[in-house]
């Protein structure tokens, strides 16, 4: 027979990155690793967001609770280390961002800055690959490291403009991660959650069209909410899930296969 532990989190630590409010889809994420019996570092990015994050963390009772802006240097390094410092290892990590200059975001791919360019792909793409240089230590005993991505890396979204370049080399850093840390049994895993309502949505131009079709059109016959996407990324990171990595799982409802975000 199975090991009940198999599918639960008990004891397992994990940092959180990316909640900057109830919205959040991380939050939905850290509410069920804590569900499923998982101890929480959690991020918030500055001051300013820190009022809406907190009360978030004190209900998760996370273990630590701490300032994350991936642009800052030294930022990144000094949550790894107050990581190892109070839980001594890591079991999985959750890289939930994404930024683009708001012009760049609005604009067509073709004229996009390089200066855009490149913040755009320094915060929702290489600090995953930072992050996971930083925990490759922390992960002994192997491991999960997901990141958030989205369907508009595959396929042109009306208005997803530049993010999709840049998450369609964020699912590819994550495959790239998965076959080098695999035989650590570090897993990598894109997770791909349909249109959901949150602060970083706000940002794409017509926005609630897009949740109006895809809430039209899902084979489910519903939107996704942070709590689905939360619980199917919880799951991934259970030892049921132990040979799966690399993959880019869709917490769509099923569009996807439609070809539809
Ligand atoms: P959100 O606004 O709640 O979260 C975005 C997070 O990115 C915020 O917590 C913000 O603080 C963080 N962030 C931005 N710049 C940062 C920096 N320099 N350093 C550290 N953190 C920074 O919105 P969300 O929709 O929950 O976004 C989370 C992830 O999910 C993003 O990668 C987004 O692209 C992805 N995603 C969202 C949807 C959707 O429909 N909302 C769909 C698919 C994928």
């Amino acid at each position: 027979m199975f090991d009940p532990s198999i599918i639960t989190l008990n004891g397992k630590k994990g940092l959180v990155t990316g909640i900057a409010n109830e919205h959040s889809i991380a939050y939905g994420c850290a509410k069920a690793f804590r569900f499923l019996g998982a101890d929480l570092a959690i991020t918030y990015l500055n001051d300013k967001a820190k009022p809406y994050v907190e009360p978030l963390a004190k209900e998760l009772e996370a273990a630590l609770f701490l300032p994350l802006d991936v642009s800052v240097e030294g930022q990144l390094e000094a949550v790894f280390e107050a990581v190892e410092k109070q839980f001594g290892q890591l079991d999985f990590v959750l890289h939930s961002m994404a930024f683009a200059p708001k012009e760049d975001l609005h604009g067509r791919v073709v004229d996009c800055s390089r200066e855009g360019f490149l913040k755009a792909m320094d915060i929702s793409c290489h600090s995953f690959i930072r992050m996971a240089h930083l925990a490759e230590p922390l992960m002994p005993n192997g491991g999960t490291l997901f990141t958030m991505t989205y369907y508009g890396a595959h396929k042109v979204i009306e208005n997803y403009n530049i993010m999709g370049p840049v998450k369609a080399a964020l699912e590819a850093v994550a495959q790239y991660l998965a076959a080098e840390l695999g035989h650590k049994g570090i897993r990598v895993h894109s997770i791909s959650p349909g249109p959901v309502k949150t602060r970083a949505a706000s940002g794409i131009t017509d926005f609630d069209k897009l949740l109006e079709e895809a809430a039209e059109r899902a084979p489910a016959g519903r939107l996704v909410s942070i709590d689905d996407v939360g619980l199917a990324t919880a799951a991934l990171a259970t030892d049921a899930a132990r040979l799966l990595t690399g993959d880019t799982l869709y917490v769509d409802g099923g569009l996807h296969i439609l070809g539809v975000g």
